[in-house]
């Protein structure tokens, strides 16, 4: 028996990323576990995955009311010492200097975040619209000991889905809720993981009462107030999808309560536990950047909330958890390879010619149309061979199947993979014309597409000829 696969298996086979332990020819020892610095190197088939998967938040996310941002890698460490990064979370910060400046490079994404709205409060005063929410593919770096870092699990360097909502106290039941909810959308529509309340549960993370104002700072009212908060929305999550909450006393961060976002997996035998989203109350943030005060000038309102939140969590680690859960089956928009066209040659040359005539001409016209396909060339009698091949490495989203009978009979078999069902589908087009084959391949493509283009409003098609995979 082998050892049972890991992510990071999956990541090299699907050319996500590169192994830590892969070996670079020309260079010495010292270099060849390059990606030991803890940054994931993400190889060629990685771009198509994680260009794809940014433009689907950022679509996403727009659509939903939040401003698409991109924050600068690098801050002027003033910007974390307002926030009190620098006292409390200094030893995970990577600083430096610029002409005698102290700068940071980015832990997190919420100061920066902040900064925009007061720019914009600054601007527009009043007309900017509250709940104020805004997104950003957010890349941090912070400090993990060497013995802790992990595959894509435990890095030094990743990429938050990362959002900020300032909302009035008495809206932010429902942009708790609306947070729930689009995490299941996004879960659903685009990684085919179902979230019900089998699936999934929410922990609550509390405070302690008698430790307000000690462990965790603010008042009293501050605290309860939040808490009932995230209950009300827990409860009406409840309600409506029978999802369960629990609620853990003293596990709240000294800033302010949260709920977590929790899927249940199973693996061999052992219960595991995934967490997804996480929504977190902050009380720290708006009294350093003095929010409270500003927000009560412009608006008149006194009881504001700034909330974090993630729905993937980072997307390194996101990915490497569900290449786990799925065996390195990515979803047909993120796949590196989307379709892999399995051209049976006879040995016949004038049947031949047919063939690789049709398989170039749909190579050509996927390609065209913004798809990522490849050609897997193949006989009779090595074809359970080359495409075993191809499903133990880059495993490719559809396979499409090209022979003798095929192109006599004017039929094509496609099998797409079901997430589902957990293997392939089988289907089959009917032709005359190698346009109505394409067509028919296009046809598949868009109904694969289609749970991403309802939420994103289109599904991003990055074109690549993916021929050297086999
Ligand atoms: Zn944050």
């Amino acid at each position: 028996m082998g050892q049972e696969k890991t992510h990071m298996d999956y990541a090299y086979e699907l050319d996500i990323a590169v192994k830590p332990e892969s070996r670079v020819p020309v260079l010495d020892r010292e270099f060849a576990s390059f990606t030991g610095a803890g940054v994931p190197l993400f190889s060629l088939g990685g771009g198509y995955y994680r260009y794809a998967l940014i433009d689907i938040l950022a679509r996403f996310h727009a659509r939903r009311g939040y401003y698409v941002v991109e924050t600068p890698m690098i801050a002027n460490a003033l910007l974390y010492k307002v926030s009190g990064h620098l006292e409390f979370y200094r030893q995970n910060m990577y600083l430096f200097k610029i002409e005698d400046h102290d700068f940071a490079i980015k832990p997190m994404n919420c100061p920066y975040h902040i900064l925009l709205f007061m720019h914009e409060l600054a601007r527009y005063r009043n007309k900017v619209p509250l709940p104020f929410k805004v997104f950003e593919a957010g890349r941090v770096h912070r400090y993990e000991p060497s013995g802790s870092i992990y595959g894509l699990l435990r890095v030094r360097g990743f990429t938050q889905d990362d959002a900020h909502i300032i909302t009035p106290g008495e809206q932010a039941v429902e942009v708790v809720y609306n947070v729930f909810e689009e995490m299941k959308i996004l879960m659903e529509n685009l990684f085919h993981l179902e979230i019900t309340g089998e699936t999934v549960f929410l922990r609550l993370s509390l405070s302690k009462r008698d430790e307000i104002g000690k462990e965790f700072m603010g008042t009293r009212e501050q605290w309860e107030k939040a808490e009932s908060i995230l209950e009300e929305a827990a409860r009406m999550i409840a309600d409506k999808y029978g999802v369960r909450y629990y609620k853990e006393e003293g596990e709240a961060a000294f800033y302010g309560p949260k709920i977590d976002i929790v899927m249940k997996v199973v693996e061999g035998n052992i219960e595991k536990e995934w967490q997804l989203g996480t929504i977190q109350f902050d009380f720290n943030l708006p009294k350093r950047f003095r929010l409270y005060e500003l927000v009560k000038e412009i608006y008149g309102i006194e009881d504001i909330y700034i909330i974090h939140r993630a729905l993937l969590g980072s997307i390194e680690r996101f990915l490497g958890v569900y290449l786990d859960y799925y065996k390195g089956r990515l979803p047909f928009v993120l796949a590196p390879v989307q379709f892999a066209i399995v051209k049976i040659l006879t040995g016949d040359a004038e049947t031949d010619a047919k063939i690789s005539g049709l398989a170039e001409r749909l190579l050509e016209g996927l390609v065209r149309n913004g798809l990522r396909a490849g050609i897997i060339d193949t006989t009779k009698v090595s074809i359970s061979r080359d495409v075993r091949k191809a499903e133990t490495t880059v495993k490719p989203a559809v396979l499409v199947y090209i022979g003798k009978k095929e192109v006599e009979e004017g039929t094509l078999m496609v099998r797409p993979y079901n997430h589902r069902k957990r293997s392939r589908d089988k289907l089959v087009i009917e032709y005359r014309e190698p346009e109505d084959a394409l067509e028919g391949l296009l046809k598949i493509a868009e109904s694969l597409e289609r749970p991403v283009t309802e939420i994103s409003g289109y599904a991003p098609r990055i074109p690549g000829v993916v021929n050297h995979y086999f």
